[in-house]
């Protein structure tokens, strides 16, 4: 079965009624469900796998936000105008503004309603910053994964009262002549259906990373490239909103990652990189500045022979590299080499000319990087899609014509993000921006948008 609309006259009569419908698990599926249940509305989320995961449980969990409590404990001056900023320096002015300011606004008085209300145990992420943003805003949970992360917002969401049912994939929205949405279908792994009627829906399904048919037509340039999120984000939203004759905006951009440790399929996080360590490619060469981001890095380390890189490092670095659990994951697969010179170094990765690996470790941006060196295979990643349904800064979807549907919301991976149209855009923690604080707008929305 495909994502599909049918008209809302045909759902079936008694069908159980609940006042919002959330498609998706993640962490905008989440904030969402307890941002409502905060305001004492009942919700139902509909989740694809037989637990919440998704992209947000595969990734670092780290949460951009400003003006935090935890920021403020450590003496950071931040602000929704620098947060902005910063953003659109990234993009060079293409995010699209109204979702920038929307979503930089909300995502901190999220985090604080997290952690006060719901118990998550968010510090800031100290000792580098990520890069373009100009202070420290990084926000994780003290476990520093996002399996972690999603684990904390589920216990919260069963707690505050959230009903999340497991294993219903939904299919199809009933939908009338005005495009209102008046419930959905969910299919269950045996085959069968059910149905759920309500008031509002909100879209928290992610985009369509995992659907390798729209990546090769939306985004030819990574066709190739492995895809590291969560493989259920199939383009659910997407299909729906074009069945509706809902607009789509930024298809083109997304996040890309050029550290992706190959043959094992783990995370080598960029903060080395903006530390001073290097990636140079089969004759030994750096071919980018590093320093640019993540995102368009994947494409670069792409387009190298073979499609690879090597990430090196030296002791400090490496020492850096071991706080971070996706690291000591990728080292505990195999992932770390180390050679006692630039010699070693220039055989491990494939007969390159010592003299020209020496030039390069000598050349690090930061300093020159010393012997022993620490190396890591990599290639070029999709992580996730950034563009998707065009919403407004209610995170209500919108029509062609710019109209906002009666009652369909969307957010995170599932909606446009504030990345503009290419990889390139994609600042650190753009994804999780777009889900916690798009979750965080969606539901006052609704607040507003359910008869009191
Ligand atoms: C390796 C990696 C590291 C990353 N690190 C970071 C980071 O540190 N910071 C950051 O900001 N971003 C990061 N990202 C991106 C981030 O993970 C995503 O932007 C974010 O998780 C999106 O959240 P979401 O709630 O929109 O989607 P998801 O977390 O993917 O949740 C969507 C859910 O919807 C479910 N679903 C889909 N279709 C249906 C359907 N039809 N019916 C029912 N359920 C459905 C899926 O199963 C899934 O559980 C990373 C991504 C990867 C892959």
């Amino acid at each position: 079965m495909t994502p599909s609309i049918a008209p809302a006259s045909a759902l079936p009569a008694g069908t159980l009624h609940v006042p919002v419908a959330i498609v998706g698990a993640g962490a905008c599926g989440l904030v969402t469900a307890l941002s409502l249940r905060n305001a004492g509305i009942d919700c139902v989320v509909l989740e694809r796998d037989p637990q919440p995961s998704g992209s947000t449980a595969l990734s670092s969990g780290l949460i951009p936000a400003c003006g935090t409590r935890m920021q403020r404990a450590l003496g950071i001056e931040d602000s929704v105008a620098l947060f902005a900023s910063d953003i659109a320096g990234k993009t060079h002015g293409t995010a699209a503004p109204h979702l920038v300011q929307a979503y930089t606004r909300a995502v901190g008085p999220a985090i604080d309603m997290l952690a006060e209300r719901h118990g998550l145990d968010f510090h800031v992420q100290e000792g580098f910053l990520f890069p373009s943003h100009s202070v420290l805003r990084m926000h994780s949970v003290r476990k520093k994964t996002g399996a972690a992360l999603v684990g904390y917002l589920e216990r919260a969401a069963q707690a505050a009262g959230a009903d999340i049912v497991t294993e219903a994939t939904v299919r199809t929205l009933w939908v009338d002549d005005t495009q209102r949405v008046h419930g959905i279908s969910f299919e269950r792994p045996d085959g069968s259906v059910e149905h759920l009627a309500c008031d509002a829906l909100m879209l928290a399904c992610n985009g369509f990373g995992g659907n390798a048919a729209m990546v090769r037509e939306l985004l030819p340039e990574m066709r190739d490239a492995p895809f590291a999120g969560h493989t259920g984000n199939d383009g659910s939203a997407i299909a729906w909103g074009r069945a509706l004759g809902a607009r789509l905006a930024d298809l083109g951009a997304y996040q890309g990652h050029g550290s992706w440790a190959t043959p094992h399929g783990a995370l080598v996080s960029w903060a080395m990189v903006m530390e001073g360590a290097i990636q140079i490619n089969v004759h030994g060469e750096r071919f980018h500045r590093e320093t640019d981001g993540y995102s368009e890095a994947a494409v670069k380390v792409l387009a190298q022979p073979g499609g690879v890189a090597w990430y090196v490092m030296d002791d400090p670095l490496l020492a850096l590299a071991r706080s971070f659990p996706d690291f000591v994951a990728a080292e505990a697969a195999g992932a770390l080499k180390t050679c006692a010179d630039a010699a070693e170094l220039a055989r491990l990765i494939g007969g390159a000319d010592p003299e020209v690996v020496a030039r390069s470790v000598a050349g690090a941006p930061k300093r020159p990087l010393t012997a022993p060196f620490h190396v890591v295979k990599v290639t070029g990643a999709l992580f996730h899609t950034q563009g998707g349904l065009d919403i407004d800064d209610h995170c209500r979807v919108l029509r062609e014509d710019g109209r906002p549907f009666p009652n369909l919301l969307a957010a995170g991976g599932a909606a446009r993000g504030v990345s503009g149209n290419a990889v390139w855009g994609y600042m650190s923690g753009n994804g999780l921006l777009s889900a916690v604080g798009g979750g965080a707008v969606a539901a006052a929305t609704i607040v507003e948008m359910l008869p009191s």
